[in-house]
This record gives structure tokens, sequence and C-alpha cells, in this order.
């Protein structure tokens, strides 16, 4: 018995297995979606538990004026990749019981998923809680996090699984503790006995290091929305402050608690150490999964210097030919091509290269560097919307240089990651928590050229697997320094290695991909959390 894994069920607001299924925004539900991708492949008894997001999120397209426009498209055909378990179970929002239908998927390779679906006439207006991913705050927000918290647990009850371990991924499932000392205290139990039990099986991921982003409600907000769930406002402000924290009380409800790289989990023991009777919280790194992410030309010739350059030409070209069809814009597959993809907002600077056009313009000019961006910006973020449109203008400026691809999603980072020769991330640092994509593209050979912040800080061999810049300076003409120290790396080394050693340029691909490979999969994230979160020792 003792060597049998526990069953987890793993809460989460998104999950990008597919783009077909297009229940995800970025990274947090790409994680998810890998998570339960690795569970399937290694026999490793996790459920998902998430919402099935009819209108999916915000679809971002780029008008006439060069601007990005989020449009909110019905995803007629989600029900196609979900199965009807034919179950469902109620919960109350607003004083009003909302009946949730109980789906089913796993037809993407991954661990079962169950999504759960306020769109149901009898509803009324609440059945539209599941139509948009990320769409509501304040009350809305509540209500999607009702049904995934308080409703996830319901389902589990309901579909009779048994479950050991109640993974909280990110605030958002935090209700569903409410559930579980609700249903202790039904039982029998006090509410400080039933808390105590239930921590022995809720563990939590915290991702996010900016605190703001760190979502809160007040108590006024949740005891309308009916989200105290039986338990008494002083009960709900013990588990997490008032106004009431998501990340709070997942630190609080859960027995342990993890940043999602090493120095993510320093970041969030710095910012959270104030908050008592909070779990200890530990590093695990992110991980990708390797099927999904890595080409399979790449994974059968791994220490094939010849095979692995050729590989990586074909899928260069591959990337060339899909922008060639999607923009017009035309790339050369002979030169050096930089990829930059990730959500487009402020701190991630993702239009920081072009910032000095004395300096960068001449080498756009000549195309001795191209450079591929992606990315959405939130639907309200204007500052993200105002980047996402000067890197559209820089696109116009150097038409067969400079691209942006509209609507960032799997299928753009599939290309992405394993066509570019160059991963550029420039985050302000400390404010990417791991960073994914920058994995994707290391397994495929692509060289990673970024802060040391997130997972490089763990990854990066200066100089041998791939090129870190910038001095960890933080505070006033920070955003100079960092321009600065990337051109100074870009200039003396990458672009000299790239057209003047390609011998030594193939060695770092090589290396790039052994070191990165195991050691960044979602296989060894998810054993890790098997040996570290979800075994009790
Ligand atoms: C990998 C991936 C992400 C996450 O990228 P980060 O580097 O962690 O920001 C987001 N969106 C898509 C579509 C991805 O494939």
């Amino acid at each position: 018995m003792n060597n049998q894994k526990p069953h987890t069920a793993y809460f989460c607001m998104e999950y990008g297995l597919n783009e077909k299924l297009r229940i995800y925004a970025g990274g947090l539900g790409i994680l998810a979606g890998d998570i339960l991708k690795a569970a399937k492949e290694y026999s490793y008894p996790v459920t998902g538990i998430g919402l099935l997001w009819r209108r999916g999120y915000s679809k971002q397209v780029i008008n006439t004026e060069g601007r990005p426009e989020s449009q909110h498209p019905v995803n007629e055909d989600i029900y196609q990749h979900a199965v009807d378990t034919g179950e469902t179970i109620k919960v109350i929002i607003q004083n009003q019981e909302v009946k949730l239908k109980i789906w089913k998927v796993d037809k993407f390779a991954n661990a079962t998923l169950y999504l759960l679906d306020a769109n149901l006439a009898e509803n009324g207006e609440l059945k539209t809680i599941t139509d948009g991913l990320y769409d509501g705050f304040n009350e809305k927000r509540i209500a999607q996090e009702i049904v995934l918290g308080i409703g996830g647990v319901k389902a589990i009850r309901k579909l009779g699984l048994k479950i050991d371990i109640y993974h909280f991924n990110e605030g958002h499932a935090a209700l569903a503790g409410t559930e579980l000392i609700k249903e202790k205290m039904t039982a029998g139990s006090n509410f400080e006995t039933a808390w105590e039990k239930v921590k022995e099986n809720i563990v939590f991921t915290t991702h996010t290091p900016v605190k703001e982003g760190n979502e809160s409600h007040s108590l006024d907000s949740l005891e309308k929305m009916s989200a105290f769930n039986g338990l008494s406002r002083e009960q709900m402000e013990a588990i997490g402050d008032s106004p009431f924290s998501m990340t709070v009380a997942g630190l609080r409800l859960a027995r342990i608690s993890n940043g999602v790289a090493k120095l993510h989990g320093q970041t969030a023991r710095e910012m959270w150490s104030s908050v008592k009777g909070k779990s200890p919280i530990i590093s695990i790194t992110n991980g990708v999964h390797r099927g999904t992410w890595v080409d399979e030309r790449i994974k059968s010739n791994q220490n094939d210097k010849s095979a692995i350059y050729a590989a990586h030409q074909e899928m260069k070209k591959e990337l060339v030919n899909y922008i060639a069809e999607k923009n017009g814009a035309q790339l050369n597959p002979e030169k050096l091509i930089i990829g930059f993809a990730r959500r487009a907002t402020a701190y991630k600077r993702p239009n920081l290269i072009f910032q000095k056009s004395d300096i960068i313009d001449s080498y756009l000019a000549s195309g001795e560097i191209q450079l591929v961006f992606s990315g959405k910006a939130h639907p309200t973020d204007d500052n993200g919307k105002n980047i996402v449109a000067d890197l559209v203008a820089k696109a116009k400026q150097f038409p067969n240089s400079v691209v942006f691809l509209a609507d960032y999603n799997m299928e753009i980072a599939r290309y992405m990651t394993r066509g570019v020769d160059i991963w550029l991330n420039n985050p302000r640092k400390p404010l990417e928590a791991s960073g994914t994509s920058g994995m994707k593209a290391a397994m495929n050979g692509g060289l990673n050229l970024s802060i040391l912040d997130g997972w490089w800080v763990e990854g990066c061999e200066h100089g041998i697997n791939g090129w870190q810049f910038g001095d960890g300076y933080v505070g006033e003409g920070q955003d100079e320094s960092d321009l600065y120290a990337l051109y100074r790396v870009l200039f003396n080394e990458v672009v000299p290695t790239f057209y003047g050693n390609q011998d030594r340029w193939q060695d770092m691909m090589l290396e790039s991909i052994k070191t990165t490979a195991e050691r960044f999969s979602a296989h060894r994230m998810l054993s890790r959390y098997y040996d570290e979160m979800y075994n009790k020792s």
C-alpha cells in the first residue's frame, strides 16, 4: 500500500492542452496542460479540475490602424472536444442555485480533466459565468472561483473519485478549502479541527511575484456572492485576511506551498514573510512536456551535431514559411532569427531591443538581425496594447526583418520555439516567476539570450549553452542599463558567433539540449511534486 502514489486533484482556472480547446490564456494554462500530459505519459494518478470556457480567452487581431483588438467569439466546437459525463452538481452563487454540468476531456494524451460548465438555460443570467476566461473582475471572478473551488470539490464527490491530495494551482482555487472544511464540520468537527485536518491534504502553488497581481476580494463581496459557503466572516478572515487574499488563503490552507523556480521561491518567501500561519514555501522549478514541445527530429538525434543542425535548419525554414503564409513577410533562413513571445505587458519589455534606433536599426535594415514577436495584451491592459502597436509599427518599418504574429497560441509557440536561433527574454527583474518558453526553445537547440531571472538563473552557463546579460541592477535607469547590457552581448558575442563561428554555435546548440532536456521537463517537475509535496513524509 505504502508505495502507491497519492491520487491528486489538480485545480486550475485554465488548461493549455491543444489549440483546438481554447480554454487557456498563457503560461499558467500551458503549465497545467503539460502536467496533465506528463501525468498520463508516466502514469502518475493526477486528475485535472477546471472550467469549460465557452468563449475561451480573448482572440487578438491587429486592426487597420495597427492596434490589437480583442474579440470574444463563442467557440462553437468546444463541446466536440469534451464528453458529457451526464453528471451535474449545484453550487450556490449570490443565494441562487446554479447547476453545473461536468464534462470530461482525455483526448489530448492527457490525464483526465473534468470541466465544469454553467451554460444551461435554467441558470438564467448566471449561465454566462463560465463564458470567458479572465473576463470577470470582482463579483464575476468570485462566481467563477466558486465554480472552480467549491464546484470542483463537489464534482469530485459526485464522480466518486478517491482523492488524497488537492493541489491548488494559483489562488483561484482557494475557495475549495471552504468546501473541504465544511465537509469536516458537517461530519462533526469544529472549525479549527476541520481546518487542521484538511490542511494535511492541500498543497498550493503561487505564481505571481507582483503583489498587485495577487487577487483579493472584500469580505462583503465574498459574502454577497455566497462565497463564505457556510463559514462565518471571522472564519473567512482567519483563512485569507480582510480584504481576503486568495494567495494568503492558499498559503494558509495548504500543508506545503511552492514557488515555480529557485529564485521565485525565494522571492515568494520574502514577499509573504509577514503572513502568519502560512505553510512553508519551497521551490519547484517548472518544466515543459517534451512530447508536446520538442520536435521528434531533435529527440531522436540528441548527440549528433550535424543531424541536430540539419533538423534545426528544417524547422527554421518551416517557421519562415509559416510567417510568409501568415504575414506575407519573407525572412531569410540563412540569417540570424531571434524570437520573443510572451504576454505583452510593461514589465516584460517586449520592445526593449528597439529603444536605441541609432544602434539597432542598421542591423534590421541589413537583415543581419531578424526578429519575430508574438504575444497578446490582456484585453484591459492599454499599456500592453501600446506595446503591441509599437511592435506592429516596427514590423511595418522593417517588413522583411521584423515580424509580429497576432493572436499568440500554442501553434505559434510550437513554430517559434522550434525554429528560432535565439530566444530572447528581458523582463524587469525579479518579476518573471519562471518562464517556460525559453525551456521549449532550449530543448530544440535554440539558444537563450536572457536576463538572469526565472528559470534561467538555474539553467544558464554563459557562452556554453546560451547567454545572460545584465548585472541584476534594480532601480532608476534599470531599463537603459539592461538595454546596453543586451546590446553588448548581442553584438560582441551572439552575432559574431553566429556569423563567424558556426562550429562553436552548433556546439552550444548541443549543450543547450543536453543541459535542459531532462532537467526542465514536466516529468522531472511532476516527480518532484510527488516527492516533495504530495507524498507525506
Ligand atoms: C509556453 C507558452 C506560454 C508560457 O510562456 P512563458 O515563457 O512562461 O511566458 C504562454 N503561451 C503559450 C502559447 C505557450 O506555448
